[in-house]
């Protein structure tokens, strides 16, 4: 099914939590909409659910508007952050639950409550009622399950695995990315955390202030962010003040302190820019172009990767790399690094500061 959302508003009193939002997902994508906490996330998806009304702009679902309907009538499911399991019911009433409000033939909703059950691998646990599961993984999955058997074709998450533990989060996150694919199912998911959005989205929103400032596939809103928001949002990246020095057809120049570094992004001589450029991208061996020198000041191990803050002049520039390719440096080291130009990106500098522009609320 494809969302359209189109120049959406809603205030609350004096507080306007979406401002002109529009929105397209196609049939059977997954979206990850991303913000900090209080940008409108979920006033978001309850305004496509229909449980709270726009003050204007419209909604529609597969090209029928639904923007004045009320939410039964939208034919949207919905998977809330907090898990909202019937105590009175085992898990496999609580999932057949809407079905029998909706008067679903019985002999085909058994087998569609059969195959779902199946589909979330949720077989041992659909005789157990809700305080019998101590999962909270499970529980959540019988939620999405029970959501998924409305029938609708879209399904919204606000922030679905919130509540459970890291391990738990990260096997959980593929397998509802892998049931809502498998099952054709287009669906707008919301989080806060930025390798939820990364790992299971096939396009990220990203929101500030009630508004989209970005949209992009994860490899393009990390490599390559359009607003510097995104850059600061979706990674531990490294960010540094200059000055374009020179400006040549394929490159620029910008000095910050006595360094300079060349990128591909277009400047005029003379403006004030910050310069980005992710910690993966920083290579510790000599290469082409973007040469460093610095001494090794901190040392991260990050399970996978090995972060190394090194002091180059007055910046400390963040590298990760892998532990497999770890040169194991130590603190006070003496290395040399690069960075390659295609990896680096200069952003104008902002008029109202960096720290305003980073700023969460
Ligand atoms: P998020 O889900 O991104 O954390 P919300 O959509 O919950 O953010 O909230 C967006 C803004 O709207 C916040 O400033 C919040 O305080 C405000 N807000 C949300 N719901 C209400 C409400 N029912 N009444 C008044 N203000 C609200
Ligand atoms: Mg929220």
């Amino acid at each position: 099914m494809k969302l359209i959302v189109q120049n959406l508003y809603k205030k609350f009193k004096d507080i306007v939590a979406i401002k002109d939002v529009s929105l397209e997902v196609e049939e059977r994508e997954y979206v990850v909409i991303i913000g900090p906490s209080g940008c409108g996330k979920s006033t978001l998806l309850k305004l496509i659910k229909g449980i709270i009304l726009q003050d204007s702009g419209q909604i529609f679902v597969d090209g029928r508007e639904v923007s004045a309907l009320p939410p039964e009538d939208r034919d949207i499911g919905f998977v809330f952050q907090n898990i909202l399991l019937f105590p009175h019911m085992n898990a496999y009433e609580n999932i057949s639950y809407s079905p029998i409000v909706k008067n679903f033939n019985p002999s085909l909703r058994k087998k569609f409550i059969e195959e779902l059950i199946l589909f979330g691998k949720l077989e041992e646990w659909k005789n157990l009622y809700p305080n019998q599961i101590s999962s909270r993984g499970i529980q959540q999955k019988i939620s999405l399950i029970r959501a998924l058997a409305t029938g609708s074709k879209l399904l919204l998450l606000d922030e679905p695995l919130s509540s459970l533990d890291a391990r738990v989060r990260i096997s959980i996150r593929e397998e509802v990315r892998n049931i809502v694919k498998q099952l054709g199912i287009t669906a707008v998911h919301v989080t806060h955390d930025q390798n939820e959005a990364i790992a299971i989205a096939d396009k990220i929103v990203v929101m500030r202030g009630g508004s989209i400032i970005e949209v992009g596939s994860p490899e393009q809103l990390y490599n390559r962010p359009k607003n510097i928001f995104t850059a600061f949002f979706l990674g531990k990246g490294n960010f540094i003040e200059g000055k374009i020095v020179k400006s040549d057809d394929n490159v620029t120049y910008a000095k910050a302190g006595n360094i300079i570094l060349e990128s591909n992004s277009k400047f005029n001589v003379g403006e004030k820019v910050i310069i980005f450029f992710s910690p993966e991208n920083v290579l510790l061996e000599k290469g082409d172009e973007n040469n460093l020198k610095g001494e090794v000041v901190e040392k991260r191990f990050l399970g996978r990767q090995i972060e190394y803050g090194i002091r180059v002049e007055n910046n400390i520039i963040y590298s990760r790399i892998m532990r497999l390719d770890d040169p194991k440096y130590n603190l006070g080291n003496k290395i040399e690094l690069h960075i390659e130009k295609d990896s680096i990106i200069f952003y104008k500098y902002p008029q109202e500061g960096l720290e305003k522009a980073f700023k969460l609320e």
